[in-house]
């Protein structure tokens, strides 16, 4: 196919759908155009930057006639910052756009029919996100900035506040880059590899009102750091726990592997449901802690445990599913292929007093077969696997051991759709998807599949 529109033309389309990016697609005689700024059911005046040969990509010029659903996007750096992609859709209007999404990935990719529930939503889909991570830098001028990566590169845009970050970030993000200066703490230079702040990290237990900062810093020797404590202590009174990490590597991860504790204590204590949870500087933990209780507590709901069942959770992470049914089950083993995190989960089993839970580090894939083999067997097992989904030797395992429920937690509908289907092919039945609205703004969604064997 050779594309019907060319560089630099202008023409009006009507927009039929929006991609994982946030991007308006219309097609012009059948040719898909990916467009910047548009919203499904918008007809827009739009300008086309590049065509390849089976599509092209363009921007809106003008909304001739706007979706009822659109709105101003409330943040000022919404078009720089890649890190919302919907703000211009009405809250409403993206749970509604997720839901149907979800389910026509289900039948178009899975052929799956169970029924889609309506998206569960936050009230307040704002300042959800418990965790911050803030690179620093220095202007032209040599005045600290901070703020987020533009779109797609590694230079720094400077920012006063992010609508989806606590409150406590901000205080840090506007009150440290003030005050740098004068401390004498030269932000880090990327190219030159020179200057010492190179992160700060803010995570808020949103149960207790536990606060850590953490600041990533170039070198161990940090003179400024009794400077640093006392204006991070006047910023935030309730910071419980000041740390540094040092980060020597020229690299774009964030941490180094080395932390040391500047002043409070070492870890922050939240919790999720009943279920309490240590979190440290570098540990993972959900950033979306309110939205983690409904997707879990769903996961609970299809689980549907009567106190004498055996559990196995795969792709475990800390533990925070496992932890979860736990509370239900009469054991509950789970696997995860990163060992640090496996540590955590033990730590949290033992500080929530749970005796019915095991952990352990290793590829699912591989050790579920082996506990089969050992004997260890489980009438539910629940997987939360990452966005490609379960390993193929995963599901063989499901079909050959038939536990009688599965619990299928997913952040992918389109690798959560295909292994349905292996599933369904195998002999179980879903019964019913409980998409959750984990990101709100972004076009993220995670959902909850529940399968009987029949
Ligand atoms: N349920 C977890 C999060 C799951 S995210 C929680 O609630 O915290 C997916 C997890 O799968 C990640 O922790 C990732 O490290 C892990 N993972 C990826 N591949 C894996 C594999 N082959 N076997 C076991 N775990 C794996």
């Amino acid at each position: 196919m050779s594309a019907p529109v060319k560089k630099n033309d202008r023409l009006t389309v009507y927009i039929e759908d929006l991609t994982h990016d946030g991007n308006g697609v219309a097609k012009v005689e059948g040719y898909p155009l990916f467009i910047q700024g548009a919203l499904p059911n918008e007809t827009a005046q739009i300008h086309v930057l590049k065509t390849l040969k089976n599509y092209g990509f363009a921007k809106a010029v003008e909304i001739i006639k706007p979706s009822p659903d659109r709105v101003d996007a409330p943040c000022d750096y919404f078009q720089q910052c890649g890190g919302c992609q919907l703000q211009h859709l009405s809250y409403e209007g993206q749970l509604k756009w997720k839901e149907n999404m979800v389910r026509n990935v289900m039948q178009r990719i899975g052929k799956i029919n169970a029924p889609v529930l309506p998206v569960k939503g936050m009230k307040e889909p704002w300042h959800y996100r418990n965790k911050a991570q803030i690179p620093f830098s220095a202007n032209e001028a040599g005045q600290a900035i901070a703020g987020f990566y533009k779109t797609k590169t590694h230079s720094i845009v400077d920012m006063e506040r992010c609508l989806i970050q606590t409150g406590e970030a901000d205080a840090i993000l506007a009150g440290l880059k003030k005050e740098l200066a004068a401390m004498g703490i030269l932000p880090y230079n990327e190219l030159s590899h020179e200057g010492m702040l190179r992160h700060v990290v803010i995570r808020t237990a949103r149960a207790t009102g536990e606060v850590m900062v953490v600041l990533v810093t170039k070198k161990k020797k940090f003179p400024q750091k009794e400077a640093a404590v006392a204006i991070i202590q006047k910023l935030l009174p309730n910071v419980t726990s000041i740390m540094q990490n040092i980060n020597s590597n020229k690299t774009n991860v964030i941490f180094g592997d080395e932390t040391v504790n500047l002043w409070g204590k070492d870890v922050i204590i939240d919790t999720i449901g009943d279920v309490r949870f240590e979190i440290s500087a570098r540990s993972f933990y959900q950033v979306n802690p309110e939205q983690t209780e409904v997707l879990y507590k769903q996961a609970l709901d299809y689980a549907d445990l009567q106190g004498d069942e055996r559990v196995i959770d795969a792709y475990c992470g800390i533990g925070t599913i496992s932890l979860f049914l736990a509370q239900k089950a009469k054991t509950v083993m789970g696997v995860e292929i990163v060992p640090q995190a496996i540590e955590d989960a033990k730590r949290n089993a033992a500080l929530n007093g749970f005796t019915n839970t095991y952990f352990e580090a290793g590829p699912a894939e591989e050790v579920i077969p082996r506990w089969y083999r050992e004997g260890k067997e489980a009438d539910v097992l629940v997987v939360d696997p990452p966005r490609k989904g379960c390993d193929e030797a995963l599901l063989n395992t499901i079909l050959e051991q038939r536990p009688k429920r599965v619990v299928y937690v997913s952040c992918n509908p389109a690798t959560l759709a295909r292994d349905l289907r292996i599933l369904e092919d195998g002999g179980y039945q879903t019964q019913e998807i409980q998409p959750v609205d984990m990101f709100p703004h972004s076009t993220h969604c995670e959902a909850v599949a529940w399968l009987e064997l029949i």
